[in-house]
């Protein structure tokens, strides 16, 4: 292997010390702790997993975390009610419902529901609004991991051509604003792109966010790029008849061309949740100063009467 492995578990784990040393520092000062509200409908198995890594995490960092876990048969109207009661408890920093939400719930809804001062996840229409505008906003937490992890290699990307694959609002999206903000050229491709291999041989810096395993492999890299693996694919191994996680670059045969590449386990996953932390406690610093970046925005939105604060 020729490519230089980016950890982002180590890194993940560094942002989290550094965010529990911040938090320690408010606490021991006499200041409440920040608090993350996560929000679960139904059993979805992936998310189970996904919110109880959220809550521990959480809580080791030194915040309060309230989990809501409510039955798959919850009302959208009890639902949207819950986000308004959390919206106006001045002990939470950070909303997050978890998705996918049941059908028969309008997850749209339920994001602009939740006020946009505490969009820890940057879906609602003013975060997004705003993070392509150049304005201040929460920054979906996968997207703004990602960044993290490309700058942990070269800290000035202005200039380079990156590439996006996937042009989801979660990830594909989001990650070709915040590459742009960092004067790159983007080009962002899809499912309709006509030569995937040849589009993806131009960046410098490479994102895959797809949800194809391994269907990036050494002819979609220029050598020397830095590959973000942003997928998480569950297939059967072989080897040992259970499920294992791959991304969708092929790790073994994109490494010896790349310059940098991060793994899947261990390289973007770990990121989206400290992220998450990282943007729960930016909102608590923004509403225990009154003075802060999403504060004018809120009021606005409530003012027009479109949100309950
Ligand atoms: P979506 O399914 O919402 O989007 C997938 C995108 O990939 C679409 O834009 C689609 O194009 C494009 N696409 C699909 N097939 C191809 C193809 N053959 N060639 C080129 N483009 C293609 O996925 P998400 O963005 O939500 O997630 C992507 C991956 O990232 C998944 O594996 C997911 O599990 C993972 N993920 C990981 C996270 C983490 O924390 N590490 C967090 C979030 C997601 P089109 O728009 O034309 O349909």
């Amino acid at each position: 292997m020729t490519a230089k492995l980016i950890d982002g578990k180590a890194i993940a784990a560094s942002l989290r010390a550094e965010l529990a040393a911040r938090i320690a520092k408010l606490t021991e000062a006499g200041a409440r702790k920040p608090g993350l509200a996560v929000v679960l409908v139904g059993e979805d198995p992936a998310s189970q997993v996904y919110v109880g890594s959220k809550v521990k995490q959480t809580t080791e960092i030194g915040m309060l975390s309230i989990e809501h876990r409510l039955p798959a048969e919850t009302t959208e109207a009890t639902l949207l009610a819950l986000v308004a009661k959390l919206n106006a408890d001045p002990t939470i920093d950070g909303i997050l419902v978890q998705l996918p939400l049941p059908a028969h719930i309008d997850a749209d809804k339920v994001i602009e529901a939740i006020t946009p001062g505490k969009d820890v996840d940057g879906f609602h229409p003013v975060n997004v609004g705003r993070l392509s505008t150049g304005g201040r906003a929460f920054v979906p937490c996968t997207p703004r991991g990602s960044m993290k992890l490309i700058k942990s290699v070269r800290e000035n990307l202005s200039g380079l051509h990156a590439v996006v694959v996937g042009r989801s609002n979660i990830v594909g999206k989001p990650m070709l604003q915040l590459l742009l903000a960092e004067n790159c050229t983007v080009t962002v491709a899809h499912s309709r792109t006509k030569d995937l291999a040849e589009t993806c041989r131009q960046a410098d810096i490479l994102v895959a966010a797809v949800g194809r395993p391994r269907l990036l492999n050494e002819t979609h890299v220029k050598p020397g790029a830095i590959v973000i693996d942003v997928g998480i694919n569950r297939i059967a191994d072989p080897a040992t008849g259970k499920n294992k996680l791959v991304g969708d670059v092929d790790f073994d045969r994109v490494a010896p061309v790349a310059g940098a590449i991060t793994p899947v386990p261990g390289g973007v996953g770990p990121m989206t949740i400290a992220c998450l932390l990282e943007n729960t406690l930016e909102s608590y610093e923004a509403q225990t100063k009154k003075s802060g970046r999403f504060d004018a925005v809120t009021e606005w939105i409530c003012a027009s009467g479109n949100i309950q604060p």
